[in-house]
C-alpha cells in the first residue's frame, strides 16, 4: 500500500469538456499511473517526461515531482466516453504501456469518433481497443500501485470507480462520471446504457460503505468525499430517498 508521503496526485482538466485526468504517482518508485488520459495528450506527455509545459491544474504535491523521476507504467479508464478516452491511442503508443476498461464499455470506445464528431469537436484517432479487461472486486497491480475495481454501472455499462488505498491517510477514489460534487452523471446519452436507478444502486451498494474520509475524484468539477456526498448529494445521498431528487445528472 502506498505511503501517503510518497503519494502525488495531480489533475489534469483537459480538452473541451475540462474532463479530469489524474496522473498518480508513487514517489517512492517514480511509478506513475495516469486515469482517463482522454484528451490534451502532448500536455500529458510533456509534464511527465519533462515536466515541461503548462502541468497540472492541481497537484496533491508541495513542489513538483522532478522532470526524469516518474515513469509511466500503465493506463486506466474509469469508463470509455470519448472525452475519457478519445486520445487513448496517441499517449499508449507514445508510453509504450497497457490500457485497462471494463469490457462492458467496448462497444461505447468503439463509437469514440463519432461521438466526438456528434459534439462537433475536431477529429479523433482510430478506437483504441483495450488490454485488460477490469473487473469488479480485482485488485490491478500496475508498479508499485494498486487499484481496487469496483464496478458501477448506470452512466455506462463499464463503468468503473477505482479504489486507491493510502497507508496513514484518506484513500482516493476515481470514480469518472458516476458521481460527482453535488451532482451525478448523466443517463441519457446514447449508445451508452445509462439508468439512473442503476447508477444510484450501484453507488449507494459500492460507494457508500466506504470510509467517509476518502478523498473522490470526479470526471468533471471538484474534489469531494464520500461522507460528504453520502450526507449531502441531491440525487443519492441520504436525504435524497430511493429516487433521488432528478433521474438524471449534468455532466457528460
Ligand atoms: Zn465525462
Ligand atoms: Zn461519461
Amino acid at each position: 500500500m502506498v505511503r501517503a508521503e510518497d503519494l502525488v496526485v495531480e489533475t489534469f482538466f483537459v480538452g473541451p469538456l475540462q474532463m479530469r485526468c489524474s496522473v498518480v504517482c508513487d514517489t517512492s518508485t517514480g511509478d506513475t499511473v495516469v486515469i482517463d488520459a482522454g484528451d490534451e495528450p502532448d500536455r500529458l506527455i510533456a509534464w511527465n517526461d519533462e515536466g515541461g509545459g503548462t502541468g497540472p491544474n492541481w497537484s496533491s504535491a508541495p513542489g513538483p515531482v522532478r522532470a526524469g523521476d516518474r515513469t509511466v507504467v500503465a493506463l486506466l479508464n474509469t469508463h470509455a466516453h470519448f472525452d475519457h478516452s478519445g486520445h487513448i491511442p496517441t499517449v499508449r503508443k507514445h508510453w509504450g504501456v497497457e490500457w485497462w476498461l471494463h469490457p462492458d464499455d467496448t462497444f461505447l470506445q468503439s463509437l469514440a469518433q463519432q461521438s466526438a464528431a456528434r459534439w462537433g469537436l475536431p477529429p479523433l484517432p482510430e478506437p483504441a481497443e483495450a488490454d485488460h479487461d477490469l473487473a469488479h472486486g480485482e485488485t490491478v497491480h500496475v508498479g508499485s500501485l494498486a487499484f481496487e475495481v469496483l464496478h458501477t454501472p448506470g452512466h455506462t455499462l463499464g463503468g468503473v470507480c477505482l479504489l486507491l488505498r493510502v497507508e496513514d491517510a484518506a484513500d482516493h477514489l476515481f470514480v469518472g462520471d458516476t458521481l460527482f460534487a453535488g451532482s451525478v452523471g448523466r443517463t441519457d446519452l446514447p449508445n451508452t446504457g445509462g439508468d439512473f436507478q442503476l447508477l444510484a444502486n450501484s453507488i449507494h451498494t459500492h460507494l457508500w460503505p466506504l470510509d467517509g474520509d476518502t478523498v473522490v475524484h470526479p470526471g468533471h468539477g471538484p474534489l469531494t468525499t464520500i461522507g460528504h456526498e453520502r450526507e449531502t448529494n441531491p440525487f443519492v445521498g441520504v436525504g435524497a430517498g430511493e429516487h433521488g431528487a432528478y433521474g438524471r445528472g449534468k455532466y457528460a
